[in-house]
């Protein structure tokens, strides 16, 4: 049977996807020359990572070799829980709020390929939730999923920017979705409310400054030149995206349970700095936050504390 746009569709409604779009698995040019021209400037910080398996990003034939298109799916993860602001709590950002989204949407992933494939037996996707050399955000963007903000995040005019992304490259040929507007037009509120200046030009964050890295993918200490910046956040940062008018005004919550039970929000820094790697273990085995190890939490507490 031949597979069709709606039933795709149909089927990532039913394992529990918001947003689903289509694009045609051309060379991402333009994207790789702005990623490269980022790498050049060293924003990527020590993500060495971001280096690596250029010609992948570029053109997804190099990860399959039959690639048609390109479907993006996006999962809205936003829950209308609040910080308390208690002292000497730092703030955790809300996507690691619930449980490992990778966890989640590995799981959809599973059962939509499933489907479809049951639908028609010669369907390949390969898949990934932003890890591998992939461009979700280019992607996502050329699916129609939204536009790029100046915050270099995702936004949606129905969800605003508080989705998961998630890339399937199919051997597949689909009508495709047409891009959408910028909406950002001449609003610069996120550029304004960031503390540490990391959104250093429209659409460019600069790493080595942005909380968000320097809480969770950077190894070394936290220089102290952004003492009394972090604005008590321990893991991640959510400002500009808070400040977006387009998630002020649009956001809806989840209908993904997870993501809206037992809820790490908050963490009482005198607690994290004295942690065990036993408690470490045992409260975020399933949390997104296990990502900074516990050397890492403990050095964002600490940074907290002293700052
Ligand atoms: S996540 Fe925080 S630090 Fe990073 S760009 Fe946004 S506001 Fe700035
Ligand atoms: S805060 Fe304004 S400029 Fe920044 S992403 Fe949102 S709409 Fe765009």
């Amino acid at each position: 049977m031949r597979l069709s746009n709606q039933a795709v569709i149909e089927k990532a409604k039913e394992v529990g996807f918001d947003l689903i779009g289509f694009a045609p698995a051309e060379k991402l040019n333009r994207e790789t020359e702005l990623l490269r021209k980022w790498l050049d400037k060293g924003y990527h910080a020590s993500m060495e990572y971001m280096q690596r398996n250029f010609e992948k990003r570029l053109d997804v034939k190099n990860i399959l070799p039959d690639a048609k298109s390109v479907i993006s799916l996006a999962l809205n993860y936003f829950c209308d829980k609040q910080f308390t602001g208690r002292k000497n709590f730092g703030k955790v950002s809300r996507y690691a709020w619930g449980k490992d989204y990778h966890l989640i949407i590995w799981e959809k992933l599973d059962k939509l390929n499933i489907e479809l494939k049951e639908l028609n037996p010669s369907f390949e996707m390969k898949t990934y939730v932003d890890t591998g050399p992939v461009m979700d955000k280019a992607w996502a963007v050329k699916a129609g999923i939204g536009w790029l903000g100046k915050h270099t995040n995702v936004i949606n005019r129905d969800y605003g920017s508080w989705i998961f992304l998630a890339t399937c490259i199919t051997n597949y040929e689909f009508e495709y979705s047409l891009p959408v507007e910028d909406f950002c037009g001449t609003c610069s509120a996120c550029i304004d409310a960031c503390p540490t200046n990391a959104i250093v030009d429209e659409y460019v964050v600069d790493s080595n400054k942005c909380i968000s890295f320097l809480t969770i993918e950077n190894k070394a200490e936290i220089p102290n030149e952004f003492s009394g910046k972090f604005e008590n956040w321990i893991f991640g940062c959510d400002i500009c995206q808070d400040v977006c008018p387009w998630n002020r005004k649009f956001s809806k919550v989840t209908r993904e349970e997870s993501f809206k039970q037992n809820l790490i929000k908050e963490l009482e820094l005198n607690k994290v700095k004295n942690m065990t790697a036993v408690q470490f273990k045992e409260k975020f085995s399933e949390s997104p936050v296990k990502r900074t190890k516990l050397s890492g939490l403990i050095r964002n507490a600490k940074f907290l504390l002293n700052t």
